[in-house]
């Protein structure tokens, strides 16, 4: 079974499909708004300082690391410098020491009387054997190289080197120094490479003197070999130079005879003179001196083949040798101990960089996005603060709206009001023809009946006269009782809604439709219970929409052969339903869709308004009811007035 039922859509009726799309489409505006993209800041710019700013730092740094480290580098080699100083002390007073151990030794050596015996004479074959052994005695307990007794002449007569291969017996030493000294009566002294022993050694020589004689000279050679040995122990260089500049000692042996800076014309010569070095190995050691401190501190830088040495130098100063003593200090130590100070000032300066950048970075993020959480915020404000406008306007559209659509249905309120009754009018037009046969009918036989009545009244049949007038007020009665229902629905309705006996508005109606029923020869089947069944409804407008469905009914069944309305009730959950169905050609597909809009009618012009339907949907409507067509399975059309269930008036006041 299909049906027709209300008009009303699924949102507010008095909000307008716009108005809706408005609101959804800011309200979904509204939630695009929490996806705000976050604003481009200017991390990058910032970065990029911070990044240069460390760049620079960094760059200052090292260029301070740069300046600091010939500073750095000269005050640890300053420091070692004073370390080496007190090895150096040391090596200047044990050498003094052995020097001046050994300078006395000629002289009291020189008083023995068996040497100046021995002098005086020299081919005492008994005599030398016994000297040069008493030499050999006394340079072993003296521990000394050598000592010797030359005569006059320089010519060594007898030595304690006498019985090995490098015996200086025999040998003549009038072109040293010491010899000369010695014999001119002075104490003698010398140091040179010994061209017997190939020795370097230190010579000291006293004269013995005969009686006033000066007849020989004793000498007294002292090997220092072993001091450079000592030297060798520590990682620090000694040099003794002599006053020529040469190197006369040294614990590095390539160094030996080496000269230490410029070396006189007149000193070569000596030197050859003297045979006191070997000449061919007296080279200049290249070296560059600098002054390092005023503590008497130099650094020297020598360059050969395997690379520049650089040390730090000091000299002490054995004057009766005319010796210079100096230790030299690798500088390598003080080089590395500076790079290791500033790699680690440089790294614990990175560290701290570092963490000032780290600092500076975290708090140019932090700034970064506190201000583009201040953006987002002012942004989301604005867009509230839009909204909010947008939104009163809307809000104001919409009562305005609301305005239009109350005035809108007042309006519609009036207008139905009008069509009611304007319905009512063309009812009652249609009913017009089928009254005024209803009226003639009886008036006619009124008339007749009133014409017999005098007939009888003069003929004397009183009787009879009275039945015919009693025909007559049964007539009026008739014709009253028609004209009171029209009169009933003619007047517009003041009926309020409330408790309504459905019984008695049914038989209202049937009596009003009673003679257009009969001039149609339609059956009216009403099935309807007798019992006190009271809905909520207008008696009167009720009355009207159920004389609407019997007229319709009537009208739809013009071409059928034996005409039938069927009326019927059921209860059904506090609701009442009343069917009224003919068999008829039932609803058209147009009529399913359209017969309770205004105005929609399939009759010929001047036979129907189209407002019946439209009229009583808003009747039924108004009682909180419904009406609804279809059409009935077996055929014919099936109209249902469905109504609230209601107490009796008297139950509700009783209640
Ligand atoms: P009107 O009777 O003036 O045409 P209504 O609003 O009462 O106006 O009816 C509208 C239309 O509904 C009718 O023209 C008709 O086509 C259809 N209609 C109403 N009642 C019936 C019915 N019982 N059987 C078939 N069609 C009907």
């Amino acid at each position: 079974m299909k049906s027709a039922t209300g008009r009303n859509g699924a949102h507010h009726p008095l909000v307008s499909d716009a108005a809706w799309a408005h609101i959804l489409a800011s309200m979904s505006e509204e939630h695009g708004a929490r996806h705000l993209s976050v604003p481009t800041s200017p991390v990058r710019s910032k970065s990029a300082r911070l990044r240069s700013v460390l760049g620079g730092a960094l760059a200052l740094m090292c260029l301070a690391a740069l300046l600091a480290y010939p500073r750095l580098e000269r005050s640890y080699a300053i420091a070692i410098g004073d370390r080496d100083s007190a090895t150096l002390e040391l090596a200047v007073q044990n050498l003094r020491g052995a020097l001046q151990r050994a300078e006395v030794l000629p002289a009291l050596l020189a008083e023995r009387a068996s040497i100046a015996r021995l002098l005086r004479d020299p081919d005492n074959a008994g005599l030398l054997p016994f000297v040069n052994e008493q030499l050999r005695q006394t340079a072993l307990w003296l521990d000394v190289s050598d000592v010797y007794v030359m005569d006059a002449t320089g010519l060594t007569i007898a030595a304690s080197s006498y019985r090995t291969d490098r015996s200086f017996v025999g040998r003549n030493f009038a072109y040293r120094p010491y010899f000369t000294d010695a014999l001119a009566g002075g104490i003698g002294r010398f140091h040179a490479l010994g061209t017997t022993s190939g020795e370097r050694g230190y010579f000291f020589a006293a004269p013995v003197i005969d009686g006033t004689a000066t007849t020989g000279v004793v000498a007294v050679k002292i090997n220092l070999d072993d001091f450079e040995a000592t030297w060798a122990e520590s990682a620090a260089t000694v040099i003794v130079q002599d006053m020529a500049n040469v190197i006369f000692l040294s614990d590095r042996q390539d160094w030996h005879f080496r000269t230490f800076g410029p070396m006189a014309e007149a000193a070569l010569e000596t030197i050859v003179a003297t045979r006191q070095y070997p000449v061919a190995a007296l080279r200049s050691l290249t070296a560059r001196r600098a002054a390092l401190g005023n503590a008497g501190y130099e650094t020297v830088t020598f360059s050969n083949a395997d690379g520049r040495n650089a040390y730090i130098m000091q000299t002490g100063l054995i004057a009766a040798a005319g010796w210079r003593v100096s230790i030299l200090s690798p500088l390598a130590p003080a080089q590395v101990q500076a790079a290791t100070t500033l790699a680690i000032a440089l790294l614990f300066g990175l560290f701290v960089l570092l963490v000032a950048a780290a600092i500076w970075q975290r708090r140019i993020q932090l700034e970064d996005r506190l201000a583009a959480r201040e953006e987002a915020r002012a942004r989301l404000e604005m867009r509230v603060r839009e909204r909010t406008a947008e939104l009163d306007t809307t809000n104001m559209l919409l009562r305005e709206q609301v305005d239009e659509r109350v005035r809108a249905e007042a309006q519609l309120r009036r207008t139905q009001a009008e069509l009611v009754q304007a319905g009512k009018l063309a009812a009652l037009g249609q009913m017009s023809a089928a009254l005024s046969h209803e009226f003639n009918q009886p008036l006619a036989a009124v008339k007749a009946y009133a014409e017999n009545a005098a007939t009888f009244l003069d003929r004397g049949r009183e009787a009879e006269a009275r039945e015919n007038i009693r025909l007559i007020s049964t007539m009026t009665d008739r014709m009253a009782a028609i004209s009171k229902h029209l009169r009933n629905f003619a007047r517009r309705p003041q009926d309020k809604t409330g408790p309504v006996p459905i019984r008695a508005v049914v038989d209202d109606a049937i009596a009003l439709m009673g003679p257009r029923i009969a001039a149609a020869h339609a059956r009216l089947h009403d099935t309807l219970p007798d019992a006190d069944l009271w809905v909520i409804g207008g008696r009167v407008r009720l009355q009207q929409v159920i004389v609407n469905l019997i007229g319709n009914a009537l009208d739809a069944m013009e071409g059928v052969d034996q005409p039938e309305i069927t009326l019927s009730l059921a209860v059904t959950e506090g609701r009442v339903k009343l069917m009224v169905r003919d068999i008829g050609p039932g609803l058209s597909e147009a009529a399913l869709t359209q017969a309770f809009d205004p105005f929609f009618t399939t009759k010929a012009p001047g036979q129907g308004l189209g407002l019946g339907l439209s009229i009583s949907y808003n009747i039924v409507r108004d009682f909180n009811g419904r009406l609804t067509a279809a059409n009935h399975p077996e055929g014919g059309a099936l109209f249902t007035v469905e109504l609230d269930l209601s107490n009796a008036p008297d139950k509700i006041v009783a209640q």
